[in-house]
């Protein structure tokens, strides 16, 4: 309890696949409040379950109706501690709670993290990708044209980009990738983490749609798809694609250079364009 005398939100991650993975101290937490607020009650009892946890639980959405988080707010300011869990990993993270916890804090509650699994940071953790700064997207637009065009403003983002995606659409998306960013770009899936069928795809846009075309497997379970950045990419044009567009472009138009630089030397055409256009101008 703080010094204004209500009770502490406390932000709990819970597992996103292994039940193991619950760290001892979101089992104490989640022990020792009033109450649990989570996404579906139904999910989360199991859980709880699970860990011999018995309180009651409140179904909370960021959109539901005022009265859910009402409640909260009227608990906590009574003085008693409350805890908010998604239905998997960190909430907040592409999953309910910011309007509880903005509201918490602007009723001067203190609100404490009680941290744990998160998919993206998992995921990121393995992609071999450049980590120093990242950029997290969440979910991408379901319909094709609002999805590339999302993909189309994030073509020269430099850090590495982190994605959830539906598994119906990896296969979608990982081509709408390829068509923006290049066949050649570097690319992860991390799919099921921290479950029994857990995989990880690395490579480039091209290779990773041919796996999971080939795999329906690669097309079940829940994914974070993971792109690297303008800068981080291993499909940066090599010393050899360099002189073999030198040795091109005498000969040929740009575009044509570009074209068969990238046929011969399997990188990205785009970026041997634009590198044509410099080495002309
Ligand atoms: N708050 C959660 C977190 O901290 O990761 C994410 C919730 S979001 C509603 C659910 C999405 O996260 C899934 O559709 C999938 O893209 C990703 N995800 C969750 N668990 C995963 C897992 N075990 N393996 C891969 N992706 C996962």
């Amino acid at each position: 309890m703080n010094s204004n005398q209500s009770g502490t939100l406390y932000v709990v991650a819970t597992p996103i696949g292994n039940l193991g993975d619950m760290v001892p101290r979101a089992v104490e937490i989640l022990q020792s409040v009033t109450a649990i607020a989570c996404e579906d009650t139904r999910h989360s009892k199991k859980l709880l379950d699970h860990f011999r946890i018995d309180k009651p639980l409140i179904a909370y959405h960021d959109h539901s109706d005022k009265k859910s988080s009402h409640n909260i707010l009227v608990r906590l300011a009574a003085g008693n501690d409350i805890a908010l869990i998604s239905d998997a990993g960190t909430p907040l993270i592409s999953d309910p709670g910011y309007r509880l916890v903005l509201a918490a804090r602007q009723q001067g509650v203190t609100v404490i993290p009680i941290p744990g699994a998160c998919a993206a940071v998992a995921a990121l953790s393995v992609a071999g990708l450049p980590t120093d700064k990242f950029r997290f997207i969440g979910f991408l637009p379901a319909r094709t044209t609002q999805r590339k065009k999302v993909l189309q403003d994030l073509v020269a983002v430099p850090e590495t980009m982190v994605f959830y995606e539906a598994p119906h659409r990896i296969l979608e998306t990982l081509k709408d990738s390829a068509e923006i960013f290049g066949a050649e770009h570097s690319a992860f899936v991390a799919r099921e983490v921290s479950k029994t069928f857990e995989t990880y795809l690395f490579g480039t846009l091209a290779e990773l749609i041919n796996t999971v075309a080939a795999d329906s497997n690669q097309q079940r379970g829940e994914i974070v798809l993971i792109l690297a950045g303008s800068e981080g990419s291993a499909s940066t044009v090599s010393v050899d694609g360099e002189k073999i567009l030198r040795l091109l472009l005498a000969e040929l138009p740009a575009a044509k250079a570009a074209a068969l630089t990238a046929k011969i030397t399997g990188g990205d055409k785009k970026q041997f364009y634009q590198m044509a256009l410099a080495l002309k101008g």
